[in-house]
C-alpha cells in the first residue's frame, strides 16, 4: 500500500522541522519545503530518510505562485499521491513598532507569504487532489498553521496579526468547499512557541507565560505543534474538519 505523502512549507527550521520529523514518525512520506536548497533543508531530508521515511527537498518561495503546480507535480511522480498540506511558511513583521509606523513594505511581505501565499497553496493542493484521484486509502488534509495573533491582536505586530487573521478565514472558506471531497482543513494556532522567529523576545514571553498569561506557566516547543499535527494528520480527530486548534498553553481561554 501507498503511504500518505505530506508537503510541509517552511520545514527547514522551527516548527515546520518539527513538523516534518514527527509525520514522518507517522509514517508519511515528506516533501520539505523552504525557500532554498541550503544545508538545513538538507540535513532535514537526511534525518528524515534515517527514519525510514522517503523525502524529498522542494525548495520554492511559498509567494511565487507560478510555483505551486510544478512543485506539486514533482512531489506526486517522486512520492506519489500527495494526501496531505502543511502550510507552515510564515514571517514576522520586519519591525515592531506602532501600527501608525507600518511600512507597506511590511505589511505586503506579511500578506504575501501569511495569507495569499496560503490561499494559493490549499487551492492548487485542493486542484492537484482533485485531478489526480489514483486510489489512496489514506485521509486528505489541510492544515494551515496561523497564529494565536489570527484571534488576538498585538498592536506593534499589527501586519503580522492581519495577515494571520486572513489565513484563518481562508481556512474556514477552504473547510466549507472541500468537506463534500472529503478534505479536512484544520486551523492550528500557535501561542508562545520557542524558535528562531521568536528568539529576540522569548525570554520576555517566558516570563509573561509564568506570570500567568498562559495556563501553562511556560512557552510551547516546535514538537507540542507537530504533535497536534501530527494527529490531525493521522484522523485522529475524526468527522471533524474546520476546527481551530489552539496550541498556546490556555493563553486565549477567556477568564477573569
Ligand atoms: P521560523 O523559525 O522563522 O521558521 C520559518 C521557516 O519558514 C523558515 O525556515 C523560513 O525560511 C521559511 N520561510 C519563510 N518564508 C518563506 C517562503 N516565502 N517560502 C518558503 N519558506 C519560507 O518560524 P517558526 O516560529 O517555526 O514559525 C512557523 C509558523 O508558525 C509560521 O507561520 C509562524 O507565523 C507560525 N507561528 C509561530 C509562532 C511562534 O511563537 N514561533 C507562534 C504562532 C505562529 P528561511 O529560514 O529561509 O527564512
Amino acid at each position: 500500500m501507498t503511504r500518505p505523502v505530506a508537503l510541509v512549507t517552511g520545514a527547514s527550521r522551527g516548527i515546520g522541522r518539527a513538523i516534518a520529523l514527527d509525520l514522518a514518525r507517522h509514517g508519511f512520506d515528506i516533501a520539505a519545503n523552504d525557500l532554498a536548497p541550503d544545508s538545513a533543508l538538507h540535513a532535514l531530508v537526511a534525518e528524515i530518510s534515517a527514519l525510514g521515511a522517503r523525502a524529498v527537498a522542494v525548495p520554492f518561495d511559498v509567494s511565487d505562485l507560478s510555483a505551486h503546480e510544478a512543485a506539486l507535480s514533482r512531489i506526486a511522480s517522486e512520492l506519489g499521491p500527495l494526501t496531505t498540506l502543511v502550510n507552515n511558511a510564515g514571517v514576522g513583521v520586519m519591525q515592531r513598532g506602532d501600527p501608525l509606523n507600518v511600512s507597506e513594505a511590511s505589511f505586503d511581505r506579511c500578506m504575501a507569504i501569511n495569507a495569499k501565499a496560503l490561499f494559493f497553496l490549499c487551492q492548487a493542493f485542493a486542484r492537484h487532489v482533485l485531478a489526480n484521484p489514483q486510489a489512496t486509502a489514506h485521509p486528505r488534509a489541510i492544515i494551515n498553521i496561523t497564529s494565536s495573533n489570527a484571534t488576538a491582536a498585538a498592536a506593534p505586530r499589527a501586519e503580522y496579526c492581519a495577515s494571520k487573521a486572513a489565513a484563518a478565514m481562508v481556512s474556514k472558506c477552504f473547510a466549507v468547499r472541500l468537506g463534500r471531497e472529503g478534505i479536512a482543513v484544520y486551523d492550528v494556532q500557535p501561542g508562545l512557541i520557542e524558535t528562531e522567529m521568536t528568539a529576540a523576545v522569548i525570554d520576555s514571553y517566558k516570563q509573561r507565560a509564568a506570570d500567568g498569561l498562559c495556563l501553562f506557566p511556560w512557552v510551547g516547543q516546535p514538537a507540542d505543534v507537530a504533535g497536534v499535527v501530527a494527529t490531525l494528520a493521522t484522523n485522529k480527530l475524526p468527522y471533524t474538519t474546520g476546527h481551530v486548534i489552539s496550541v498556546d498553553g490556555g493563553m486565549l481561554l477567556p477568564r477573569f
